[in-house]
């Protein structure tokens, strides 16, 4: 793995919520140019390292968000997006092996991957 890609997949794992790729610029930009960084997210996404997900959001427009993911056990987590503060809430790791196992046999289908996030008002916001 390159000093890139480690420093990439080092920053997603470290970061408590999903990161645009512009954040992971600011944050590794200086030590190495958007392009770089850019191809490392698509790497480790193709590679099951990372995964990402677009939103779109009133503040920040339509955004795509990555986050990591651990290849060895598959374990991703999923997200809440407040409309108003725009903060992540972190919903923990996916527990949705029971209800994807359901669809594939209902309807017979393989389920080779998903994308689930939440959107809303928040807590401190539903005041
Ligand atoms: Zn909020
Ligand atoms: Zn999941």
């Amino acid at each position: 793995m390159t000093k890139a890609r480690k420093a990439i997949l080092e920053a997603l794992r470290l970061s408590p919520i999903p990161v645009s790729a512009i954040s992971l610029v600011s944050q590794l930009g200086l030590a190495y140019d958007q392009a770089t960084i850019y191809r490392n997210l698509h790497y480790l996404e193709d590679q099951g390292m990372a995964e990402s997900f677009i939103l779109h959001c009133s503040e920040q427009g339509t955004v795509r968000y990555y986050s990591y993911r651990n290849r060895e056990d598959g374990v991703h987590h999923h997200w809440f997006h407040c409309e108003r503060c725009h903060r992540f809430i972190d919903l923990g790791s996916c527990n949705y092996t029971e209800q994807l196992q359901q669809w594939e046999k209902d309807y017979g289908f393989v389920i080779t991957d998903h994308t689930f996030f939440l959107t809303g008002i928040c807590d401190s916001c539903n005041v």
